[in-house]
């Protein structure tokens, strides 16, 4: 059987979005599954689109995910360069081939001229379109003699390469994913595929590597489903129908409310990330990252991989290892893939819940050391594992323990007018009692503490606890409220109390 070799062939046009970095994925996934090869190949044949830094940063995307490639720039192997630009030279024999073969040929027809017609096409109400209709009353090497093309070419005239659509055939061809899918040539025209600048396509360029890269199947989004029939039928023009890939089109990746491709503007409304990392623009825009935003690349992995494919039960957190083995393209669904930035934030927590706290505790003592806080190791391990199950992000344990490192300095107006009645003070007086005498000073004794009070006294439990972790908090917010008593100690908790109902009272007059 040959070997599966897929490739990943991102045009450095921008930042990698993440429907990019999925059909990276799927392809690494496929080509691990098949212990087969994974290639990047950088497509930047269109110079007016080339963007600065963009290449790097596909390639550090990848780093970061761990999608790691066996070939490409950077890595070499025994197919490159990996970089179409570097590969110039190898294409205008194939369009030469082309040309010669009758499948393609040369137009002279410039810009304005195109223009010019294109114009009385539009107030004929119709469209142009450069085919089979047209061709042969346009200046190309086909209605010119070969003596007038062969000058034009001599005296530098600007031209392109056109590949000579066959009229109103059907091309058939089958989708691992959409399977058999018809299309017929009458809707298409007659693509550019090389410039007299010296440079191919994207068509041109993609099909031609694809081939001489060995590349056994084509795994790319739903947006290239359209140029299917043009490779098709250029694979054939060249004679390599025979060793040509299969097909993949992935499901598009849709907005959160399910209508439409998810667009970097979506993320910027709704306030989620769309790239993997942060991306700064040559204008100096900055967009976030998935990275930036705290998640781990495991989890992102993870969004990825349900964007599309489903393993048929009903797990949901892969690892790696596992992805690699469950992975397949008849898996894939043919729907659009809707984007949930909730249930991606549920991914992220379900890793953050499975880290051990001492790695946790290194990176947030990084935050606490910035916020000018020092703690014991010890007890922001502690910490963690008190707040932990809160937080979808690192990032987010500040505000869910903020209360574990410092004493309330003010108390939220909305929770005091809803817990704090006239009668609040003299309970609590009575209650601290009680908790001056809890030993151990632990969460369960505390507990047996204040619900036999309660029990005694006949006074409801919450009319106890709620002003309780107001005084101890500052609002009504926070974990298990003996689990933050045991943490802070004694000392503390009865300062905090104490020194809370004077505060509170004061204020009352
Ligand atoms: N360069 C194309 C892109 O930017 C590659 C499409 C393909 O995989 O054939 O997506």
């Amino acid at each position: 059987m040959t070997k599966v070799r897929v490739r990943f062939a991102p045009s450095p046009t921008g930042p990698l979005h993440m429907g990019g970095v999925r059909t990276a994925l799927f392809n690494y996934l496929f080509a691990r599954k098949h212990v087969g090869d994974f290639i990047l190949r950088i497509e930047d044949t269109d110079k007016t689109r080339y963007v600065e830094g963009a290449e790097e940063y596909i390639i550090n995307s990848l780093k970061w995910c761990g999608i790691d490639f066996d070939e490409g720039p950077g890595v070499g192997g025994d197919f490159g360069p990996y970089r179409q630009s570097d590969r110039k030279e190898i294409y205008k024999e194939y369009a030469l081939q082309l040309i010669n073969s009758g499948n393609a040929y040369y137009a002279f027809d410039s810009p304005e001229e195109l223009e010019k017609i294109r114009k009385e096409f539009e107030e004929q109400k119709t469209t142009f379109s450069y085919d089979a209709s047209v061709r042969n009353n346009l200046k190309n090497s086909l209605t010119l003699s070969k003596d007038e093309t062969e000058k034009l070419i001599e005296y530098n005239t600007p031209y392109t390469v056109r590949f000579k659509i066959p009229e109103n055939e059907n091309v058939t061809i089958n989708d691992i994913i959409r399977g058999e899918v018809v299309f017929n040539t009458s809707t298409l025209d007659d693509k550019v595929i090389f410039k007299s600048d010296g440079l191919p396509t994207y068509h041109l360029a993609n099909i031609v590597d694809d081939h001489l890269m060995k590349i056994t199947h084509v795994i790319r989004g739903e947006e290239w489903l359209p140029s299917l029939p043009l490779h098709v039928l250029l694979y054939r023009a060249l004679n390599w129908e025979s060793t040509m890939p299969e097909f993949a089109h992935l499901p598009l990746i849709l907005k959160p409310g399910g209508k439409g491709k998810l667009s970097k503007r979506d993320g910027d409304k709704e306030g989620f990330p769309v790239f993997p990392l942060e991306w700064k623009s040559p204008e100096g825009e900055i967009s976030g990252g998935f990275r930036e935003s705290g998640y781990y690349p495991e989890a992102f992995i993870n969004i990825l991989a349900f964007l599309g494919w489903n393993p048929g039960t009903e797990q949901e957190i892969f690892t790696r290892e596992e992805l690699i083995n469950n992975f397949s393209l008849e898996n894939v669904g043919r729907a659009g893939a809707r984007f949930d930035p909730e249930k991606a934030k549920w991914y992220n927590q379900q890793y953050l819940k499975k880290k051990p706290d001492a790695e946790l505790a290194d990176t947030f003592s990084g935050i606490l050391k910035q916020k000018n806080i020092s703690a014991e190791k010890e007890y922001i391990n502690k910490v963690i594992g008190l707040i932990k199950e809160r937080a979808c992000f690192i990032n987010e344990f500040w505000d869910q323990s903020y209360f574990l490192f410092q004493a309330p300095v003010d108390y939220d107006s909305n929770s005091l007018k809803k817990f704090w009645k006239d009668d609040t003070a003299k309970i609590i007086r009575e209650i601290i009692v009680f908790l001056k005498e809890a030993s151990p000073f632990n969460s369960s004794i505390l507990e047996n503490v204040v619900k036999k009070y309660t029990e005694k006294s006949g006074i409801g439990f919450g009319k106890v606890m709620n002003p309780l972790r107001i005084l101890i908090v500052g609002s009504n917010f926070g974990p298990h409220l003996f689990d933050i008593m045991e943490l802070l100690g004694k000392e503390e908790v009865l300062k905090r109390i104490d020194n809370g109902v004077s505060a509170i009272m004061k204020d009352r007059g």
